[in-house]
């Protein structure tokens, strides 16, 4: 019998539920990855995220064929000719059953359903796994039935319905038959351009790597993660949220390994990896909350109230946001970091999101489309989640009218200028008292901008703006 894997977020093989069923039911099995760069300019996926997911392909083809699992790059135009794009392989190859993990956004979902409905009318076989999630979405609900939209509750019923069988992920993968087919992956055109100037060489590549990552954090950081993760030169946090947000690595697995080492408490015992775990359940939450409140994935905020607001533009503002000139070194240094790593501190991303939201009073849609297409680890629903909650439309959001102080923010969190010194390089000599606020001399000595707004003023606008729409 032969199985067809078609891969999407799950460019691994460790806990790969779709994989190990299809290994487990078929003696032959094939994975696919359909590729499509119109699909991704349509979802806005970040050139340096493309060119990681190209470089884990190409490493994953390497695991697979230690397994005798031939991985076939198929050319699409996008989601809509996918249906076909399956049915012609599965009848070229004789495949009898097709397995994939299932992704939960709005277009993924309708996208799957019309591959189902084909594979169903052709009374072809088709599983689908969760590999993303610990519960499917949708799944955790309140006494009335009705979904959480706050997250404290939410994780509360999480831990309540948790059960340790969730985490059986173990799986001793054997070599398949051999199959007449070879795999494409290095020949593919992948019509890949790199525009961006994120140094690459910090990501690495492939799931060993991902899981050797996780490893070492829960070896040597995890325990102090509630102490530092929010300072940004300490890096407190994992950095795994690339690989988790291509499946490079599974949330079940960084589960896992974290609960293995806290005696398998979940809410108690080291305060650190409870904090952690506290983190991938956040991420969870998002997908419970994309997939059911639709309204987020087509441009609406949470709080209809919000729609009101008067959002305003000024592109002047919005380049020197972008590019890392607001003359605020706390924002320039974050934009910084973004632009030449591809990813962005969590503290910082809420700092620069919430002074794009209320202090320049832009669109949270158009921040969030300008995150998705720069971050490595660009996810929707996480995206969508933390920019709806810096700027207050979103659920479980920031009262609106606590707005952060960007140089308090820099002093509390970046307290030597250390991290903004690593990346505003014109600042690198200042002292810890003048990093966060330099004056005009010094700004222009080192040529370094002034700011591009006044913050008491633009936060009487934001809260005005707010209570307007309210009212
Ligand atoms: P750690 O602190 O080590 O956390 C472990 C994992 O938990 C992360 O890898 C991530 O998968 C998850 N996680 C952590 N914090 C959050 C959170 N607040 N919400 C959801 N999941 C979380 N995360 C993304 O993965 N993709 C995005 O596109 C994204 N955009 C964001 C935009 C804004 C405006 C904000 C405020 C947050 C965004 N986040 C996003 C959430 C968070 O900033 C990142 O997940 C985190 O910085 C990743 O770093 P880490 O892997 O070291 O996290």
């Amino acid at each position: 019998m032969k199985g067809l894997v078609w891969l999407r977020n799950d460019l691994r093989i460790d806990d790969n539920p779709a994989l190990r069923q299809a290994c487990i039911d078929t003696n032959e099995v094939h994975c696919i990855y359909i590729y499509s760069s119109e699909q991704m300019k349509l979802h806005n996926q970040a050139n340096c995220k493309i060119e990681f997911i190209i470089n884990n392909l190409i490493n994953l083809n390497e695991n697979l064929k230690k397994l005798n699992i031939p991985l076939t790059i198929v050319d699409s135009k996008g989601f809509s000719d996918n249906p076909k794009k399956i049915l012609d392989i599965v009848k070229e190859r004789s495949i009898s059953n097709v397995y994939w993990n299932n992704m939960f956004g709005t277009d993924e979902s309708e996208r799957d359903k019309k591959v189902k409905d084909l594979l169903d009318k052709e009374y072809i076989k088709n599983i689908s796994f969760n590999d993303q999630v610990v519960f499917a979405p949708g799944t955790i609900r309140t006494k009335e039935e009705k979904p959480y939209s706050v997250f404290t509750p939410f994780k509360r019923r999480w831990i309540e319905n948790f059960n340790l069988d969730f985490l059986d992920i173990e799986f001793k993968y054997t070599t398949k038959d051999n199959a007449d087919i070879n795999s494409n992956v290095n020949e593919f055109n992948f019509d890949f351009n790199k525009t961006h100037s994120v140094d690459m060489s910090i990501w690495k590549i492939g799931e060993t790597n991902a899981l050797s990552i996780l490893e070492e954090y829960l070896d040597k950081k995890v325990l102090q993660y509630s102490i530092n993760r929010n300072d940004p030169i300490l890096e407190g946090t994992s950095r795994l949220s690339p690989y988790l947000a291509s499946g490079i690595i599974s949330p079940k697995r960084c589960i896992l390994e974290a609960l293995k080492i806290n005696n398998f408490e979940l809410d108690s015992g080291e305060k650190g990896i409870t904090k952690w775990i506290d983190e991938i359940v956040w991420r969870e939450f998002y997908k419970n909350i994309m997939f059911c409140f639709p309204k987020v994935s087509k441009g609406q905020p949470f709080q209809d109230y919000t729609k009101n607001i008067k959002w305003r533009f000024n592109q002047s503002e919005f380049d020197a946001w972008s590019n890392g000139m607001t003359g605020f070194p706390i924002i320039d240094s974050a934009m910084r970091q973004l632009k030449s790593e591809g990813w962005m501190h969590n503290r910082l991303r809420m700092v620069v999101a919430m002074f794009f939201t209320k202090n320049m009073l832009h669109d949270w849609r158009l921040g969030e489309a300008f995150f998705m297409e720069n971050l490595l680890d660009g996810d929707f629903s996480s995206n969508n989640g933390g920019w709806q909650w810096s700027s207050s439309t979103g659920t479980d959001a920031a009262p609106y009218f606590r707005i952060f102080n960007p140089i308090t923010q820099s002093k509390n969190f970046d307290g030597q200028g250390k991290f903004i010194k690593k990346h505003v390089f014109e600042l690198k000599d200042l002292d810890k008292k003048e990093i966060h606020d330099p004056s005009i001399a010094i700004r222009n000595h080192l040529d370094y901008p002034e700011q591009i707004l006044d913050l008491k003023e633009s936060r009487l606008r934001a809260v005005d703006a707010f209570s307007s729409a309210k009212n």
